[in-house]
């Protein structure tokens, strides 16, 4: 049997193993993946603990991302541009290997689910956190337009965009900067709609014909993705295709399964129907 599990704080809302025991069933494997809170000052113990007792892979979420990179031995190109890891498994040495793989997820689902061509596309981030630096440098390799960062703390956006001017350049800007821009792609990379709050957008901030997408996700539509309707957003989607994503990539990375996202999917939305 193989064990997972996600570590976080708070972590008892996450969808991450109702997810993987989906996979588990559709690829017919046999897996127990736990949902374990802990702190700060207990995290890299809880870890090791963790591994050592047989546990083959983890999940990373909120607030741990950067720590679970700095307590691996060895990380991928996308863990180490990102600077944080939401994926941690054992390598066959026994030493703890580092991933990342929030920026292909949100890459596949902006791609394949919404079959949007991303070369053209001008594109701004939102938020300077562990989700926003998982997600600069795929945005920026898909993308011929420099990316534009806003951050409510602004000295934090202009670090992360000096941390990526290796992969190129982003444009680092204050929300009341913002006035009278277009883009065509805007992501939620905050926390804000979580405590149901909007970033300081100005009203004159155009969503006209863009596809605009909350990195969170619920059962309703999140306050930003109000917002993005009532600006006139062509697209509006919340984050869940890209948590199925990031995950189905992270099994694949412990099992070498690779899952069918839209069947499960499907099955969230829709529990009672067949898988
Ligand atoms: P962090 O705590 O690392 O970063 C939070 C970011 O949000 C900071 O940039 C912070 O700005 C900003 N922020 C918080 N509140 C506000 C506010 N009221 N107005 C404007 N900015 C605000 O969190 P993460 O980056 O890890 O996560 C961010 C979001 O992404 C969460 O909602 C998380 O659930 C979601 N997420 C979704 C994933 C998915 O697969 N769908 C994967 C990963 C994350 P400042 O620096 O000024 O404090």
């Amino acid at each position: 049997m193989y064990k997972f599990a996600v570590f976080g704080n708070p972590v008892q809302h996450s969808l991450s193993p109702t997810i993987h025991n989906l996979f588990a069933r559709q690829c017919d494997l046999s897996v127990q993946y736990d949902a374990i809170e802990c702190t700060l000052s207990a995290f890299a113990i809880t870890v090791r603990d963790f591994f050592l007792c047989g546990g083959h892979g983890a999940n990373v979420t909120l607030p741990f991302k950067e720590h679970a990179f700095a307590l691996a031995n060895t990380v991928s190109s996308a863990a180490r541009l990102a600077g944080a890891a939401n994926t941690l498994c054992r390598s066959d040495d026994r030493t703890l290997f580092a991933e990342n793989t929030d920026g292909l997820g949100l890459i596949r689902d902006l791609t394949t689910t919404q079959g949007l061509n991303l070369t053209h596309c001008r594109i701004l981030l939102l938020g300077a956190g562990g989700a926003a630096r998982g997600v600069l440098g795929p945005l920026m390799q898909a993308t011929t337009h420099p990316v534009t960062l806003v951050n409510r703390t602004l000295a934090k956006a202009k670090d992360v965009a000096a941390h990526f001017s290796r992969v190129g350049k982003v444009i680092t800007r204050s929300y009341a900067e913002l006035a009278d821009d277009h883009y065509d792609v805007i992501i939620n990379a905050t926390s804000a709609s979580l405590s149901s709050t909007l970033p300081a957008l100005p009203d004159t901030l155009s969503c006209r014909n863009a596809l605009v997408y909350d990195m969170m996700y619920s059962k309703k539509p999140t306050i930003f993705m109000q917002w993005a309707k009532n600006q006139g957003a062509s697209v509006v989607c919340d984050g869940l295709g890209m948590l199925l994503e990031q995950a189905a990539e992270s099994f694949y990375l412990w099992t070498q399964h690779r899952p069918e996202v839209l069947a499960v999917r499907r099955q969230l939305l829709h529990p009672s129907r067949p898988l």
